[in-house]
């Protein structure tokens, strides 16, 4: 068998295409363009070059930005006053801290100071209790945006994932956990693997469905996968080229050997990395929309998704 090559770089552009509707539904209707605000903290390269992305893509589904870039110096209080006024202002959506934050700020603190309704990267533990407690549907809530997307995909291979035996590899709060509990979630029976598992190539011959998020190059080997399973490799790493060549970016699993095996698998780049932003967006939008407070939600919600693309 050799697999189908899942696009992620197509379907975050499909993503894109309904977000900016359902953004010009929320214009049309109550006057509301939805806003995100992204804080920066230091001078990162790469979280640098994450925010303007970010930034861009919200522009180009019609939605407005904003990003404050803060020293690196920056004291937690003025942080968390920054975050505090934020929360108040009625015109801000959105606000997401970009991690990793300088050793001196406390993350946590930081991250508990966003206003739950307007934490579109779902870290919040209001909404990572929301996300564990299974106490109302996954889509119209807001959930760490990188699961999200990965969901998205799995819900485009397969049309129930009822009773699949699911394998996560990592177990972070941003990726890892979420994932896990979104997979439970649609009813799958989930085996979480992390740094300390055991014979973790026996976990993954079992597995229906594998997402991988170690951040560990060519971890998994193609013959440790199940034949005719759907594999999700979240991992982004950045290996030596070949003689000559620059760096280039690999994913967790031996791709090449895996796509022998899998009916469908991602590739890195082009699979899960182009979904993570366009879930932000969607989550910038679900909290416009939350925030408004419109009646019947999911009545606009289906006017969104019934409208052409
Ligand atoms: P993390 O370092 O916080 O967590 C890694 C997890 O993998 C840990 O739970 C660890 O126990 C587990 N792990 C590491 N090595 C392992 C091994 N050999 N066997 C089994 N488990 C192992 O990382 P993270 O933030 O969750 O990110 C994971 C990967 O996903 C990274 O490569 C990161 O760059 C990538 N990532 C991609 C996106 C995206 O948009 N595609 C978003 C977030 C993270």
């Amino acid at each position: 068998m050799v697999a189908r090559i899942i696009n992620g770089k197509q379907r975050a552009a499909s993503l894109r295409q309904e977000i900016a509707i359902g953004v010009e539904h929320l214009r049309a209707q109550r006057g509301i363009t939805p806003k995100l605000v992204a804080i920066l903290v230091g001078d990162d390269p790469a979280s640098a070059l994450y925010v303007r992305r970010k930034g861009e893509q919200a522009a180009s589904v019609g939605m407005h930005s904003e990003s404050h870039q803060l020293g690196s110096d920056i004291s937690q209080a003025r942080l968390l006053a920054l975050i505090e006024t934020l929360n108040r202002d009625e015109a801000v959506h959105g606000i997401l801290v970009q991690l990793p934050l300088p050793p001196h700020i406390d993350k946590a603190a930081v991250l508990r100071s966003i206003d739950p309704a307007k934490d579109i990267d779902g870290f919040h533990p209001v909404n990572v209790g929301m996300l564990a407690s299974d106490s109302e549907a996954a889509s119209d809530r807001i959930v760490p945006c990188t699961p999200m997307g990965c969901m998205m995909l799995l819900a485009d291979e397969i049309a129930s994932l009822e009773g699949l035996a699911a394998v996560v590899v990592g177990c972070s709060n941003i990726v890892g956990r979420p994932m896990a509990q979104l997979l439970l979630q649609a009813r799958c029976t989930v085996s979480i693997a992390h740094i300390h598992t055991r014979n973790l190539p026996d976990l993954i011959a079992r597995a229906d469905i594998l997402v991988s998020a170690a951040g560990a190059p060519g971890l998994i080997r193609g013959s440790w996968i199940k034949p005719g399973s759907v594999v999700i490799d979240v991992g982004i790493n950045r290996v030596p080229g070949e003689a000559g060549q620059g760096a280039r970016i690999v994913g967790d699993v031996c791709f090449e050997e895996a796509r022998m095996r899998a009916s469908a698998i991602t590739p890195v780049p082009g699979g899960v990395g182009p979904m993570t932003i366009a879930c932000l967006l969607e989550n910038t939008l679900r909290a416009a929309i939350a925030q408004t407070a419109l009646q019947g939600s999911a009545r606009f919600r289906s006017a969104r998704s019934s409208d052409p693309a």
